[in-house]
């Protein structure tokens, strides 16, 4: 990959949190508010955490994941993982990497997928390797937002926090906890959460001695708090009323790709409907997702010890009880994973780059050539600096694809607030319908807009016409 060497004239040490917000470029991480003396993460109107600060922490440019400044994850990963095995241009370096799940107890059935994220946390703890895995998991108190991150400092904590979040989260509060109290701790996170604390770790002695291991979950993106409200509105039901949600409810009887969102009310009572089923649950489409995520290029979480994903290949995703990729770069965790391979606790097959490449074939296209073209793209404030150089690709259809996909993240989170001011649900859900109608038709050929759509751009395989799995998988 080349550099994108462009850069906003500017100091770096006048770049500020609200400048990364103001340019579309802030996750939400919480880590300039981990190294901030004032100011707090707070859930904006939109449902995104956004830091609220009138001071610039200590060492901004260089620790936040999305700052042109900051090293980006291969100057990382060449540091953590000098002599590895492996390098690939998609999943950067390794040691090995898997294909399976978890055959003790009841990780896998558990999990979202095939349970290995949550055995690799409770082995740490069992093995005495860590104190504590910050990880994330439902709030307890009748209170906003439903997640968030905690220390786990059991097995049975670990285990009870299994399952994918797709919910805005911020890690400020267990960095905070980490630098109280001393101890061995581990970290589960997404790409740019991952990064974000490496970054810090840079700058923070106390912390890099304290972080023992970081464990990825590979992303296709984040998303706002109103996925969930979006989903109890189609669902006939008000957020107020929402107590818990699995975004994701396992049935082994169904592929592991026909996902379920599964609410529990405060009254004990469920309601449940397939992803399919709701105006806004095409993940490809891009709905609520945060826009610091057009500009991301991780999608495996390279700077992780080790990183989970699905296996969205087949004969995998068909299976319903859930199968995990796995990307492992720590030895010792290579070491830690193969003594349970040959006690037979786990169900591993050693797999190639191209193996895990494949699964996330449709999360690659968006943050490659997807992300060449938006870097193409003329756009205000701070310039983001990626490990992809900026390009126009040449297919009309693929153009029409990201274009669609990033214009439906954006106005998704307005239409969504406009609804919410006039309390009239209706006014997202049509939208979201008619935008949900327009992708399918533009990336599937789906319906008449499809057919009109082959009518103006008939592409052929292989010329860029977009493939059935176009759907980055969640
Ligand atoms: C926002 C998001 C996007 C994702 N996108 C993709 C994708 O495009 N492709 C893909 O293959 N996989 C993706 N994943 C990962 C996938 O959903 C599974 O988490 C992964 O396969 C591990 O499954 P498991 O059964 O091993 O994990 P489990 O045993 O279910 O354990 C999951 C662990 O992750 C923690 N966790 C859950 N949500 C979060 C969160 N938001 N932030 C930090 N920790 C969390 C839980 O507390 C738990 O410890 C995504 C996950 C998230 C949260
Ligand atoms: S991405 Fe993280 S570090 Fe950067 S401004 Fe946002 S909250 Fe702060």
């Amino acid at each position: 990959m080349s550099s994108n060497e462009r850069r906003t004239p500017r100091d770096a040490t006048s770049l500020a949190p609200g400048q990364m917000d103001a340019s579309g470029l802030c996750i939400g991480c919480g880590a300039c508010m981990a190294q901030s003396d004032a100011g707090a993460m707070r859930l904006d109107c939109y449902g995104q955490f956004k830091p609220t600060t009138s001071r610039n922490p200590r060492g901004f440019a260089q620790l936040c994941p999305f700052s042109p400044d900051a090293w980006n994850e291969d100057d990382i990963a060449r540091e953590r993982f000098a002599s590895v095995r492996h390098r690939d241009p998609y999943i950067g370096r390794y040691e090995a990497a898997y294909v399976g799940y978890v055959r003790e107890r009841s990780f896998r059935i558990n999990g979202s997928s095939g349970g290995m994220a949550s055995w690799t946390a409770a082995a740490l703890l069992e093995e005495n390797l860590v104190d504590g895995v910050a990880h994330v998991v439902p709030r307890c108190e009748d209170s906003k937002p439903l997640f968030h991150y905690r220390i786990s400092r059991t097995a049975e904590d670990i285990r009870a926090g299994a399952k994918s979040r797709y919910y805005p989260v911020e890690l400020s509060g267990v960095i905070d906890e980490m630098r109280r109290r001393p101890g061995r701790y581990a970290v589960v996170g997404i790409p740019c959460f991952i990064k974000a604390l490496h970054l810090l770790c840079r700058q923070d002695p106390l912390l890099r001695e304290r972080l023992a291991f970081t464990l990825g979950l590979f992303c296709g993106h984040m998303k706002s708090a109103r996925f969930v409200e979006s989903i109890a509105w189609q669902l006939g039901e008000r957020i107020e009323a929402v107590a818990d949600i699995d975004f994701r409810l396992k049935d082994t009887r169904r592929p592991a790709n026909w996902y379920t969102a599964h609410l529990v009310l405060k009254d004990g009572s469920t309601r449940s409907r397939d992803w399919w089923h709701l105006a806004d649950g095409d993940w490809g489409a891009g709905f609520f997702q945060n826009a610091a995520c057009n500009f991301c290029d991780d999608v495996v979480a390279e700077t992780a010890d080790i990183s989970f994903g699905d296996a969205w290949v087949e004969p995998y995703a068909s299976d319903g009880r859930g199968t995990n990729v796995v990307v492992v770069r720590s030895p010792q965790l290579r070491r830690l994973v193969d003594r349970a391979r040959n006690e037979g606790r786990l169900e591993l097959q050693e797999v190639d780059s191209a193996f895990v490449v494949r699964t996330q074939a449709a999360g690659f296209r968006q943050r490659r050539e997807g992300l060449a073209f938006r870097l193409s793209l003329p756009r205000p404030g701070v310039t983001p600096k990626k490990r992809v150089a900026p390009q126009r690709t040449g297919y009309a259809r693929r153009v029409a694809i990201y274009w669609l996909r990033s214009l439906v993240s954006a106005q998704s989170h307005r239409v969504f607030r406009l609804a919410k001011i006039l309390n009239w649900p209706a006014v997202y859900i049509r939208w979201a319908s008619t935008m949900l109608a327009l992708y399918q038709g533009v990336t599937y050929s789906r319906g008449w807009i499809g057919k009109l759509v082959c009518r103006i751009w008939p592409e052929t395989a292989g010329s860029g016409k977009p493939s059935s799995d176009d759907e980055p998988g969640a």
